[in-house]
């Protein structure tokens, strides 16, 4: 990887294959889930992550590229430690576990996206800049859906002694 044209096709590379990985972890996540609340929103991002890979196609296509996914290390090790906390959590605790899991998700894609976004201005992508800025908008709508859900009932909630 020698120009940024190059990083920036790798990096999109890169979130391509996160955004393929978590259409198939956030069922998993919904489902485990305890909070209706929680669930709900899990299962909304899961809706709003497909639609993801497909703006992410029209990037792609935007500059003249095949889709392609790259192993994205990052992701994968967010996904795993989701899923020992599946293993090892449960009740409200496995909620707000979960919860901080998700959270640690959107601020991965988050940093990515930014990244991408600004990267595909200087790169004179001005298409690629605005579909990667509407991807950016909705992982930040999710993470301040996820921090409000935290704040208002999930964190109080697993504080509670189990009766
Ligand atoms: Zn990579
Ligand atoms: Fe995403
Ligand atoms: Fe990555
Ligand atoms: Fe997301």
């Amino acid at each position: 990887m020698k120009t940024l044209a190059e990083a920036f096709e790798h990096t999109l590379q890169d979130i391509y294959y996160a955004e393929m990985a978590l259409t198939k972890a956030l069922p998993k996540v919904a489902a485990a889930a305890g909070n209706a609340k929680l669930k709900q929103a899990v299962e909304h991002h899961l809706t709003e992550t497909k639609e993801q890979v497909k703006i992410l196609d029209k990037v792609f296509k935007s500059i003249n590229k095949q889709p392609k996914g790259e192993k994205c290390d990052a992701i994968e090790g967010l996904i795993k430690e989701a899923d020992g906390l599946m293993e090892e959590a449960s009740g409200k605790a496995l909620d707000a576990a979960l919860l901080g899991a998700a959270q640690a998700v959107e601020h991965y894609e988050i940093a990515r996206y930014g990244t991408l976004r600004e990267w595909a201005k200087v790169l004179g992508h001005d298409e690629a800049h605005d579909l990667l800025g509407q991807i950016l908008d909705m992982e930040k709508a999710a993470n301040a859906t996820l921090t409000g859900l935290a704040v208002t009932v999930v964190n109080e909630a697993a504080s509670k002694k189990a009766a």
